[in-house]
């Protein structure tokens, strides 16, 4: 008999013998909750219940899914296929969302995990690019290319540049000084001289 199943073991207490059997529980995760029938083991004589990894990681699994359909949150699917979209790994996408580990991301994905509602939307903004790049630049990298780019925006690159880049920062101060001109590093220290960052929205798509 496999291990993951109780069927037909003796309850050593009283005698009996345990049986698959399904109960209804209440699931609570991220403020919300499901109904949702949950496989168990049962004995056939004093009614003790027995449940396994496997079968609560069943009830909760389906759990997320009746969550994400009650209050229309992405599926585990949507979200994978968005992140892989805009070419983002599941550490980045951790990252554009406040710095989260991406076993997070990872258990979303597998359906094992729920995103909150707030995480949600955030999820969905993500969509727009300008607003992956202000997380981005926020979380301290430069997001990749999206597949068929060669190179990164240049816009992005110069936003997300450290602040301890004497020529950029003295950039920023004074804008009408081009940056080697500004910097008090030595010239030979080689800064590029950033180009001026496209206004248009339209450049990003
Ligand atoms: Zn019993």
């Amino acid at each position: 008999m496999s291990e993951l199943s109780l069927e037909g073991h003796l309850h050593r207490r009283c005698g009996g013998h345990y049986a698959l059997a399904v109960e209804e529980v209440t699931i609570r995760l991220s403020g919300m909750t499901a109904k949702v029938e949950r496989a168990m083991f049962k004995c056939d004589k004093c009614g003790d219940k027995q449940h396994t990894v496997e079968q609560r990681e069943a009830a909760e699994r389906e759990a997320v899914l009746t969550m994400r359909h009650q209050h229309q949150l992405l599926t585990a699917r949507e979200i994978k296929l968005f992140r892989e979209s805009v070419n983002l790994t599941t550490a980045q996408l951790g990252e554009l969302l406040h710095g989260l580990p991406k076993g997070i991301v990872e258990g979303w994905e597998k359906g094992r995990y729920l995103q909150s509602p707030a995480v949600d939307a955030m999820l969905r903004s993500f969509t727009d690019r300008e607003e992956r790049e202000r997380r981005a630049v926020r979380a301290g990298f430069i997001l990749p290319p999206l597949p068929g780019e060669l190179v990164p925006d240049p816009a992005a690159i110069v936003a997300a540049a450290p602040e301890d880049s004497p020529a950029l920062a003295a950039h920023r101060m004074a804008p009408g000084v081009p940056p080697e001109k500004a910097a008090s590093a030595p010239s030979d220290d080689v800064v590029p001289d950033p180009e001026p960052a496209p206004v248009a929205a339209g450049v990003y798509g």
